[in-house]
């Protein structure tokens, strides 16, 4: 496969559809205590992404239709962040769809959970309330991710990328 179509990126777009339908859930349920609003972007950070979230990004944006993309640049800043606002909001990666909830992970040694939320949210909440149900699942989702990027790389200009590979977001505009 080398020129995929909107098609082959199904299971991605299927995966955000369920991502974003969970992160509004949560919205909802955390209302009080999440502060997130246009303009806030201390969690835009430049990142990199696996092969299928790249190439569906690029699949679904016409970059050029985008003003004002940032040039004046360093290593850590994000891109696609125009005055506060991010240029790319409808194709964002995974990671920025989950931005200012609390997420879920299992730790590195397997023997417990580990919560990870925006220090600027959840300012008064007791952590102790957190629960698999009020939650993200990372870890499904990342698994869901993972193996969507696997089946992907596996038919892709022949084998360009591995499995674990990822490519700077930034790139999608060079
Ligand atoms: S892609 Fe958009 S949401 Fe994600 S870090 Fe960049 S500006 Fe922020
Ligand atoms: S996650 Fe934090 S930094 Fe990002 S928009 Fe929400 S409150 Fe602001």
């Amino acid at each position: 496969m080398n020129h995929p179509d909107k098609t082959t990126f199904a299971p991605y777009y299927q995966l955000c559809t369920e991502i974003d339908a969970l992160s509004e859930l949560l919205e909802k349920q955390h209302h009080q205590h999440i502060n997130c609003k246009k303009g806030c972007d201390l969690c835009c950070m430049a990142i990199s992404v696996f092969p299928v979230e790249f190439y569906a990004i690029k699949a679904e944006l016409d970059l050029k239709s985008i003003p004002e993309l940032s040039v004046s640049q360093n290593d850590e800043d994000c891109r696609y962040l125009v005055g506060h606002s991010c240029a790319i909001y409808p194709s964002r990666p995974v990671i920025c769809r989950t931005h200012g909830l609390p997420l879920l992970y299992m730790s590195l040694e397997w023997n417990d959970w580990e919560l990870s939320c925006c220090e600027l949210n959840f300012t008064d909440f007791d952590l102790d309330d957190f629960t698999p149900e009020n939650t993200y699942p990372m870890d499904r989702i990342n698994s869901q991710l993972y193996q969507i990027n696997k089946n992907f790389v596996a038919d892709f200009e022949d084998g360009k990328y591995s499995e674990t590979d990822r490519i700077p977001l930034a790139e999608l505009i060079l």
